[in-house]
C-alpha cells in the first residue's frame, strides 16, 4: 500500500466493521470439559431455520425487550430446550420469579449443556451464556440469584422452546 492515507482509511473501516459485529467483544473463558454433540451450520443456514428475531438474539447476541417474551411469566412443569437445536437447557423446577421480564433460572440442567464467555459489550463486563450444542446465545449469568446456587441465568424467551411434562 503506497498511500498511508488510504491504508489508514482501510484500517478504520476494518475496526468499525468489527465493532458492529456482535461477537467482537466476546472473549473465550473456561467452559465445561465435557463435550456435547455439536450442531454446526453456516450463518445462511441459520437464517433459513430461524425467524429474523430468533436470528438476532441467538446468532447476533441480541436481547429481546423485557416483558415481551413468551416465558418470563410462564409456570408450566417441564423442560426448556434451545429454540435453535433442541438441546435440553433448563428444568422448570429451577425457574424463579426475578421480576426482570426475562425467564430466570438458578441453574442449567447440567453444566455440560451450556457454555460461557466473558462479554465486554456496552461498557459492562458480563458472563454470556450460550447453548453448548449449537453455540446459540441464550442470555447472561448474574450473581444475584436465589440459593442453592446464588446465580441468575437471565435468558431470552426467544432462545427457548418449552416441552411440558406429559
Ligand atoms: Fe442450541
Amino acid at each position: 500500500m503506497k498511500n498511508p492515507a488510504i491504508l489508514s482509511l482501510l484500517l478504520l473501516f476494518g475496526v468499525s466493521a468489527c465493532a458492529q459485529n456482535g461477537k467482537s467483544n466476546l472473549t473465550k473463558s473456561a467452559s465445561p470439559a465435557i463435550d456435547v454433540e455439536k450442531v454446526v451450520k453456516t450463518e445462511d443456514e441459520w437464517k433459513q431455520v430461524l425467524t429474523k428475531d430468533q436470528y438476532y438474539v441467538l446468532r447476533q447476541q441480541g436481547t429481546e425487550p423485557a416483558f415481551t417474551g413468551k416465558y418470563h411469566d410462564h409456570k408450566g412443569k417441564g423442560v426448556y430446550v434451545c429454540a435453535a437445536c433442541g438441546n435440553q437447557l433448563f428444568a422448570s423446577e429451577t425457574k424463579f420469579r426475578s421480576g426482570t421480564g426475562w425467564p430466570s433460572f438458578y441453574q442449567p440442567i447440567s453444566e455440560a449443556q451450556v457454555g460461557t464467555e466473558t462479554d465486554r459489550s456496552y461498557g459492562m463486563v458480563r458472563t454470556e451464556v450460550h447453548c453448548a450444542k449449537c453455540g446459540g446465545h441464550l442470555g447472561h449469568i448474574f450473581n444475584d440469584g436465589p440459593q442453592p446456587t446464588g446465580l441468575r441465568y437471565c435468558i431470552n424467551s426467544i432462545s427457548l422452546d418449552f416441552k411440558g411434562d406429559q
